[in-house]
């Protein structure tokens, strides 16, 4: 199973080292428009990889290294400075989309090869990236609020005094200021979120789960604020992706990805099955009347900014 990462900055560099410890890979190769930084990560990673999985790391000095590659990883582009938000990285990302896209599809197979975003603004960006490269909309996926979610779930578990992993709670719509909670759906175990808080005797009212919301669409401008941008959760969110592709998991998973037709087409997250061919099916959860106005409202944002691109 062979990787490619396109851009090796901060991000690219914390998704390289996650694929890497998910031990599903055997080899992974780096490119970035700045080579001397693809070499040096490269160099860095493969020291890493002689106290793990004995994964084949190296930087290539153009896009024909990255043929045979069944997943491609896009982590180039401008991130966001303090106090801007991703949507003032549109014009300038999408340009690094429309440069990397072609050569990117030029060097792979188009019948199997499925392309992860991870650059920003996420959905306008995987909605530009699946025109370009005219590959199926299952195959061009975001980890959109894949990240969004584990924020969820880890700030609610840390609330209701469990475990993450046993709260299943998922962010949909923008990976952005318009993001929606579902929180119509959570589950803790086998149970509602409220019949689990009555047994437990936890007060759950609105204005914590405002301030829940809150922290969660906020999480990455406070942690931009603390150590100048984020990657740690966005390298695990990426290798959780290939890992589920790789092996053919089929977990839902809140990717983004193109769905909808015509002029209604848009890619946001929605609750997905994910397997080896990308996304294979995408699921409606049940929502209250507010939740279902919010997330129509964030399909409209997206698609506003996936138009100003022309
Ligand atoms: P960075 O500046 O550290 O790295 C970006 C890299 O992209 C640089 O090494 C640069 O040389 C390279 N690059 C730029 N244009 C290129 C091109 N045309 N071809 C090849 N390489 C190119 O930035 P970062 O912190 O790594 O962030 C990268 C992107 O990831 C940003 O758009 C950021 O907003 C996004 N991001 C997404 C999430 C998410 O949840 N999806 C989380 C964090 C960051």
């Amino acid at each position: 199973m062979k990787i490619a990462i396109i851009g090796v900055g901060t991000v690219g560099s914390a998704v390289a080292t996650a694929v890497k410890n998910t031990g599903c890979v055997h080899e992974i190769v780096l490119f970035d428009r700045d080579g001397t930084r693809a070499r040096a990560a490269a160099e860095d990673l493969g020291h890493a990889a002689t106290f793990g999985f004995d994964v084949n790391i190296t930087a290539v000095s153009n896009y024909r290294g990255i043929r045979g590659s069944d997943i491609v990883i896009i982590a180039a582009g401008a991130n966001q400075r303090p106090g801007e938000t991703r949507t003032d990285l549109l014009a300038h990302n999408a340009d690094v989309i429309a440069d990397i896209i072609p050569r990117v599809m030029a060097n792979v197979d188009a019948r199997h090869v499925k392309i992860i975003i991870l650059t920003n603004p996420l959905d306008v960006m995987v909605m530009y990236a699946q025109k370009i490269s005219r590959l199926p909309s299952a195959r061009v996926i975001g980890t959109g609020a894949m990240l969004d979610s584990a924020r969820l779930r880890t700030i609610l578990a840390r609330h209701l005094g469990v475990s993450s992993q046993s709260v299943n709670a998922y962010v949909l719509g923008e990976h952005g200021d318009s993001s929606v909670i579902d929180w119509s759906s959570i589950t803790v175990g086998a149970l509602a979120l409220d019949d689990f808080c009555r047994q437990m005797h936890i007060h759950l009212p609105a204005t914590t789960r405002n301030t829940i919301t809150h922290r969660v669409r906020n999480a990455a401008y406070e942690i931009i604020r603390g150590r100048g941008a984020t990657w740690d959760g966005i390298g695990a969110a990426a290798a959780d992706l290939v890992r589920c592709i790789v092996n053919d998991e089929r977990r839902i998973l809140t990717v983004s990805c193109v769905s909808g037709v015509a002029s209604d087409a848009v890619a946001m997250s929605l609750p997905r099955i994910v397997g080896a061919d990308g996304v294979v099916a995408s699921l409606r959860p049940k929502l209250s009347a507010a939740e279902s106005a919010a997330l129509r409202r964030s399909g409209k944002i997206i698609r506003q900014n996936y138009d100003s691109l022309s």
